[in-house]
């Protein structure tokens, strides 16, 4: 098969993805045998290419927003030609004490798909087949393959925020988790304020339906019930922080985040404010979401790119470049 292959992180406008040809992948007892149909890139993968997360393996294939077809089942209940999602979250242990309490995102050993495990920026790939996502069939191959990531993790942070339908919901970064889940809100009828630096991502969100847009660190001109901030700067929690109602939330959607300022807790955080991290996903969230997702009808628009072309796909990103989510088919 042929696969887009990391031997060495390196700035990823050095090319350092190799096109390679190895041999078709073997499950192991647990796993299925998958045909890749669309990978998704996402920004976790330009730290794995970059060396920003270090390498786990010898050499890794990247890629963990994996639409592809059950070609081998190996002994489980998927049937052959099946049409399945496969995200970050490529297992658990299911025996720690997060596992056991149904809180398998914060899981003491997983394993990563496209970091501890091969990925998807190929033309096959295994992966555990008691952690692949059914996909409805109203969602299109290259569709799908933003929702596996972006769209999961986005639903999560709307989760931990408690988002209920109708409510004012603020959402600090417009990048792909944002442009999903704005979506999401407004079929619920939530009122959405959206604050973010680039003019672009400002423009498509009063596209999209946005009650408001402001800049980066703007604040709404009405209390908010809850908001999510996907921009990794800690003065744009802050900024959420000041633009909630008493009993509000503020979800962080970031891996990373640099230092969040000394804040006022007698004006910010008194009257039952939270500020709640997001880590992971649980595969309810990942069933839920698809759900959802098939629904309301969402549709990303994407950019398609070839095997040979991954490490374009890529430089989009780290250029912060205004795109479409882009989308591998082998
Ligand atoms: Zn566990
Ligand atoms: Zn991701």
């Amino acid at each position: 098969m042929r696969a887009a292959v990391l031997r060495t992180p390196a700035p990823v406008d050095s090319n350092p993805l190799q096109l390679e040809d190895l041999a078709i992948p073997v499950p192991a007892s647990n796993e299925v045998l998958l045909k890749v149909l669309a990978c998704g890139v996402c920004h976790t993968d330009l730290h794995i290419v970059e060396g920003e997360l270090s390498p786990r393996l010898p050499w890794v294939i990247p890629g963990h927003q994996i639409v592809a077809e059950v070609v081998e089942p190996n002994g489980s209940s998927l049937k052959k030609g099946a049409r399945v999602g496969v995200s970050w979250i490529g297992g658990t242990d299911g025996t720690c004490s997060f596992c056991l309490s149904e809180r398998e995102n914060l899981c003491d050993h997983p394993t990563y798909t496209g970091y501890t495990h091969q990925g998807g920026y190929a033309e096959y790939t295994t992966a555990r087949a008691d952690f692949l996502s059914v996909l409805p069939e109203q969602l299109s191959n290259n569709d799908a393959a933003p929702l596996l990531c972006a769209g999961i993790i986005g639903f999560r942070s709307v989760r931990v925020a408690e988002v209920k339908r109708g409510q004012r919901i603020g959402l600090f970064g417009f990048g792909a988790s944002a442009q999903l889940i704005i979506q999401v809100l407004l079929a619920w009828d939530c009122k959405v304020y959206v604050s973010t630096r680039e003019t672009q991502h400002q423009q498509f969100a009063r596209s999209l339906g946005a009650e408001w847009v402001g800049g980066g660190t703007d604040l709404p001109p009405v209390a908010l019930d809850c908001a999510v901030t996907f921009a990794p700067v800690g003065e744009v929690v802050i900024a959420a922080l000041r633009s909630l109602a008493k009993g509000g939330i503020v979800a962080i959607n970031a891996i990373h985040l640099d230092r969040i300022p000394q804040f006022d807790y007698d004006s910010l955080l008194w009257g039952e404010r939270q500020i709640r991290s997001v880590a992971n996903m649980t595969r309810q969230d990942g069933r839920d979401f698809l759900k959802i997702a098939a629904e309301i009808g969402l549709k990303p628009t994407v950019t398609t790119y070839p095997l040979e072309r991954a490490n374009e796909a890529l430089q989009t990103i780290r250029h912060d470049k205004f795109t479409n989510p882009a989308v591998i088919v082998p």
